[in-house]
């Protein structure tokens, strides 16, 4: 936990969420500005910057994000129909929470992500 992490602040319940899945290790919860009719965000409960250094760091704990994107991509009812997971990394990313973050989108066709 760093005080000064927004989503840290989340997991620990100083800012409130609309927590939509937790587990021991991970927490998801909806985007305050929803840029889709689904717009989840998935996180490490545990403070890493982003996925290149979560990844590195602790692989196990990354499956477990994805793990608990996929059930919520079940639960949200996105499996038929498709959704985009990505993690925006860094400056050019346009990452702007240094928590990693997995953004969960769908409800709606989204189109190409490079068009
Ligand atoms: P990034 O640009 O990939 O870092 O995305 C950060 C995301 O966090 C944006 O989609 C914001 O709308 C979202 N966000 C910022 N503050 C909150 C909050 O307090 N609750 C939920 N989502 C938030």
């Amino acid at each position: 936990m760093t005080s000064d992490c927004l989503f840290c602040r989340i997991v620990a319940g100083e800012i409130p969420a609309t927590i939509v899945r937790e587990t021991a290790t991970t927490l998801a919860f909806r985007d305050i500005d929803p840029k889709a009719p689904v717009h989840v965000l998935v996180i490490p409960k545990e403070h890493h910057a982003d996925v290149a250094t979560l990844g590195q760091a602790d692989p196990e704990l990354a499956g477990q994000v994805l793990a608990t994107a996929a059930e919520v991509a079940e639960a949200e009812g996105l499996l038929a129909d498709g959704f985009r997971l990505m993690f925006n990394t860094g400056g050019h990313g346009g990452q702007e929470v240094f928590h990693v973050h997995a953004h969960l989108l769908g409800g709606a066709p989204l189109g190409p992500m490079l068009a």
